[in-house]
C-alpha cells in the first residue's frame, strides 16, 4: 500500500502504537505537539522536532534566506507555544546541496539568530551534510513548563468554546500567490511575508497555559480543519465552527475579492498560520477572552464549540457548508 492511500496522520497512527506502549513513568510520546518528560514534581521538559524540505515546504528561489532561517525555527517554537511552554535550546541539522553559497547560508543564519535572540533560545548543536538537489532543514527544540500549565490535544470537552489567537488564511493566501506566480504589489507582498515569516505565539501560549479554564490547545500548522481533527481524535469529540466568526485580515479579504478565492475555505484549510487554537470551559470563556484582550491588546477569537458527536461541521449563517479541499496532509 502507498503511504498516500493512508495519509500522513493515519500513517503515524499505523506505526506509533508499538512506540507509545510501556513508556517510562511521567513520559508522553508520539501524539501531541511536543513530547513531555517529567523533570521533577513541578516541571516538565518539552521536546519537538520539525523538518523543512525544499520544494515541499519552501521554494529556494522565492523565499529570502533570512526568512527561511527565521521560519524554520518559528515553526518549531510554535509547537512549544502549543503546549504552554517556554523554549530554551535548539539543535539544527542541515542537508545542503552543492550549489548553495556560503553568503546565502549566512543570511539564513542571520534570520535564525534574530529569532534566537527574540525568543531567548540558544542553538546548541546539530549536524551538517551534503544533500542531492534539495536543501533539508531539521530543527529540534527543547523547552520547559510547569506541570499544571501544560495543555494537551486530548483535554477538550463537549460544550467548550473553540478560540484562535490570530487571523487565519493569510499564510495560505501568500502561498497561493507564490505558487501561481502572481506579480507583487503591497497587498501581495504582505500576504507572502505572512507565509515566509510566521510568528510563534509564545507569550499567548504561556498565558493560556496558565489559565485553568483552557482545556485543550495546539498550534495551527495544517489549517484549523486538519488541526481540529487532531483535537477531535485525541479528545474523542467533534466540533462545529461558525465560518462567519473566523478572523480574517482585511488584506486577505481584499485578495479573495481580487483573485476570486474562497475566503472561508482558505481560512479553514490554508495552513501555516502558526497561531494557537484552544478549547475553553464555557464558564470561564468570557473572562479569559476579556483578560486576553487586556493583556495582548488583541482578540482571542471564538470560532465555534466542541460537541460530543465525532464530526466537524461548518456553518455559514446556520447553513451547513462542505469544503472542496481539507487541511494540509503531506501525502495527500
Ligand atoms: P506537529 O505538526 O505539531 O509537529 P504532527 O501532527 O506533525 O505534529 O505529528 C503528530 C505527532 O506524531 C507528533 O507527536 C510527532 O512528534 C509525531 N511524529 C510525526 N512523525 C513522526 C515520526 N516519523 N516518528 C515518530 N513520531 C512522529
Ligand atoms: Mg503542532
Amino acid at each position: 500500500m502507498k503511504i498516500s492511500e493512508l495519509g500522513e496522520f493515519a500513517f503515524i497512527d499505523h506505526f506509533a502504537p508499538v512506540f507509545t506502549k510501556n513508556l517510562k513513568k511521567g513520559v508522553l510520546g508520539i501524539g501531541d505537539d511536543c513530547a513531555v518528560i517529567t523533570l521533577d514534581d513541578r516541571r516538565v521538559m518539552l521536546i519537538t522536532t520539525d523538518m523543512l524540505i525544499e520544494d515541499s515546504h519552501f521554494l529556494r528561489q522565492s523565499i529570502p534566506p533570512a526568512d527561511l532561517g527565521y521560519k524554520s525555527l518559528a515553526v518549531n517554537l510554535s509547537d512549544i507555544a502549543a503546549m504552554g511552554g517556554i523554549p530554551n535550546y535548539a539543535f539544527l541539522s542541515l542537508g545542503i546541496p552543492k550549489d548553495v553559497e556560503v553568503e546565502w547560508m549566512d543570511l539564513f543564519f542571520s534570520g535564525m539568530h534574530e529569532l534566537c535572540n527574540e525568543a531567548n533560545v540558544q542553538l546548541l548543536g546539530g549536524d551538517t551534510t551534503r544533500s542531492g538537489n534539495h536543501l533539508i532543514i531539521n530543527i529540534g527544540v527543547i523547552g520547559e513548563a510547569l506541570i499544571e500549565h501544560v495543555k494537551y490535544r486530548s483535554s477538550a470537552l463537549p460544550g467548550d468554546i473553540i478560540c484562535v489567537t490570530g487571523e487565519l488564511g493569510d499564510s495560505g493566501g501568500g502561498l497561493r500567490l507564490i505558487l501561481e506566480n502572481i506579480a507583487a504589489g503591497d497587498l501581495e507582498d504582505l500576504l507572502v511575508k505572512r507565509h515566509h515569516r510566521p510568528r510563534a505565539h509564545l507569550a499567548e501560549g504561556q498565558w493560556l497555559g496558565a489559565q485553568k479554564g483552557v482545556h485543550a490547545m495546539m498550534d495551527v500548522s495544517d489549517g484549523i480543519d486538519s488541526d481540529l481533527h487532531r483535537i477531535m481524535e485525541r479528545s474523542l469529540c467533534g466540533a462545529q465552527v461558525d465560518l462567519n466568526s473566523l478572523p480574517c485580515s482585511s488584506e486577505l479579504q481584499e485578495a479573495c475579492v481580487k483573485y476570486n478565492w474562497d475566503l472561508y475555505e482558505l481560512a479553514a484549510t490554508g495552513g501555516e498560520d502558526y497561531c494557537l487554537i484552544c478549547t475553553i470551559d464555557p464558564q470561564a470563556g468570557e473572562s479569559i477572552m476579556r483578560e486576553f484582550k487586556e493583556k495582548f491588546e488583541r482578540d482571542l477569537f471564538p470560532i465555534g464549540r466542541i460537541i460530543s458527536e465525532n464530526t466537524l461541521n461548518y456553518y455559514d449563517q446556520d447553513i451547513l457548508v462542505r469544503f472542496k479541499r481539507h487541511g494540509f496532509d503531506h501525502f495527500a
